[in-house]
């Protein structure tokens, strides 16, 4: 397994580093090989009789080993040539949304191009055109999506799911049940605060744009996600002409955690043909691990975050126990993971943190005080909105891939739980537009999932570890390191987040952070 999953990590590397279709066709073989290790049908036979029979295992660390093991073949069960079609779909999908640039005005135009012109143009003809011209991409690849969703439906239907997106769940340890409730319980948190939180927004952007009706392109990004779409929130002013890899690696050494041999290894600025998002990957586990970042880095607020959070994935990978069986050696859960990394790219807008490390004014931060505070809430808001709009998206695209009306379900729910409205006439697939709808399906909820883990870690950290801030403080870096980097996935999500903070994961600490 070692040196395929090295070999599938090194090939997924270079396609995003060089979107070459050379790169594509190294991608597609070594993921083939990569899953073939997990496609005998005796051997998770004989895997799903032991994960049936758990106790009959003696050591914890084989039983683990035994349910990790299980669920990667039951994931990769099925016929040969659909799961084949799969990774080249998903390859496609993967190169259109990397290669795709938007044309505005006969020009093409990156995406942290897209978000300059949505953050600052005051001409709202502009803006109109390049937030459509963003969502272009979202034709380009509405089809393959679909296909997607069809294909991974079978696979599911054949071992007995009802489709794709419940087989999902269960294979990610989540039950669908709790995720339900808990999204209910965000529905139900948010509604009124974000109610609010928009018609703000809305009320500036109409003295703004001098308009009768707001509409998604007076919104200051592509997508509604994240805070500096708020007028009045001018965050970036703190990074101007700043050194963020600086500012990451101070963060970082603050809590004793070392990342340079990540920021060494890593690709961290603007480069043709390169993949235009942030991600933190580990190629293969051998011991001494290679961890690196992907980037493209501007001195904003959102590269910031960025930064703060890829890195957050990268500390947690690079201090898994070596010693820990290979297939052990990895994070809890991607929600644990996302935990960390939330936890880290919160301080982009903590006035401690913009004191303490990014060596912010106090004066300045006085006087932003109630704006700082603003915008964390209002990204914790927007975010969990966001979060419903896709839980439910997908839920309904595996339901049915082939329903023609799925641009009017997702505007729908656009419209329902961000209060966005559509523009009048609008019949594109935008949906198709978020990349993760094509490539990282069904991982939407381990976003809010690591919130809510993140909201109850540093809760525990601040109480009882370091009585203080945590991010100036080695200690809270030791005890992260201790009890939860190092045990990788010794233990399920659960049972790490019980071990790490005192008690079963909890989502009302994130819920007052809201209110
Ligand atoms: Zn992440």
């Amino acid at each position: 397994m070692a040196p395929l999953e090295r070999a599938a990590d090194e090939a997924w590397w270079n396609l995003a580093t060089s979107g070459t279709d050379q790169a594509r066709e190294e991608f597609v073989r070594a993921g083939k090989e990569y899953n073939g290790l997990f496609s005998d049908q005796n051997e998770c036979r004989d895997l799903r009789n032991l994960y049936e029979n758990l106790d009959t295992l003696e050591s914890p660390l084989l039983q683990r080993q035994i349910s990790v093991l299980y669920r990667a073949f039951a994931e990769r069960q099925g016929d040969e040539e659909i799961l084949g079609r799969i990774e080249e779909l998903e390859a496609e999908a993967n190169a259109v949304y990397g290669n795709h640039r938007s044309v505005v005005r006969d020009r093409e135009i990156g995406e942290n191009e897209v978000r300059e012109i949505l953050r600052t143009s005051a001409d709202p003809v502009l803006r109109r055109e390049t937030w459509e011209a963003s969502k272009s991409v979202g034709r380009a690849v509405e089809g393959t999506v679909r296909e997607l969703a069809r294909l991974r439906n079978r696979l599911a239907r054949e071992q007995g799911y009802e489709n794709h997106y419940a087989r999902s769940l269960e294979l990610q340890e989540i039950e669908a049940q709790e995720l339900a409730r808990i999204m209910g319980r965000l529905e139900s948190a948010t509604d009124e605060p974000f109610r609010e939180l928009k018609r703000g927004i809305d009320e500036e952007l109409r003295l703004k744009f001098g308009v009768d009706a707001v509409m998604p392109w007076h919104l200051s990004g592509p997508f509604f996600h994240r805070a500096p779409d708020i007028v009045g929130i001018e965050l970036d002013r703190y990074f101007e002409g700043e050194d963020l890899e600086d500012l990451t690696r101070r963060t970082f050494d603050a809590l004793g955690l070392d990342v340079r041999g990540v920021i060494s290894s890593s690709d961290l600025y603007e480069r043709e043909g390169k993949s235009q998002h942030a991600f933190c990957a580990r190629l293969g586990r051998e011991y001494p691990y290679d961890v690196r970042v992907l980037a493209n880095i501007r001195p904003d607020a959102y590269w910031m975050d960025a930064m703060l959070h890829e890195f957050g994935h990268a500390v947690y990978d690079r201090h898994v126990n070596p010693r820990l069986p290979y297939l052990l050696r990895t994070y809890a859960h991607a929600n644990t993971t996302e935990a960390i990394a939330l936890m880290m790219g919160a301080l982009v807008d903590n006035p401690g943190w913009l004191r303490s490390v990014a060596g912010a004014d106090q004066e300045k931060l006085d006087e932003d005080a109630e704006m700082l505070a603003a915008h964390r809430r209002a990204s914790r808001l927007i975010l969990t909105r966001s979060v419903l709009v896709m839980y439910h998206f997908e839920q309904a695209l595996y339901a049915d891939p082939d329903n023609e009306a799925l641009s009017s379900v997702w505007w729908d729910l656009v419209e329902r739980l961000l209060f966005v409205d559509r523009p009048p006439g609008r019949d594109e697939p935008d949906w198709a537009a978020v990349i993760h709808v094509a490539v990282a399906p069904v991982y939407y909820h381990n976003y809010i999932l690591g919130e809510l883990i993140s909201a109850q870690l540093r809760n525990y950290l601040e109480s009882h570890i370091t009585q203080g801030p945590f991010y100036e403080n080695e200690v809270a870096g030791r005890y992260l390191l201790e009890s939860f980097f190092g045990p990788g996935a010794r233990e399920s999500w659960r049972d790490t987040v019980l071990r790490a903070t005192g008690e079963p994961l909890n989502p009302e600490y994130f819920v007052k952070s809201l209110i």
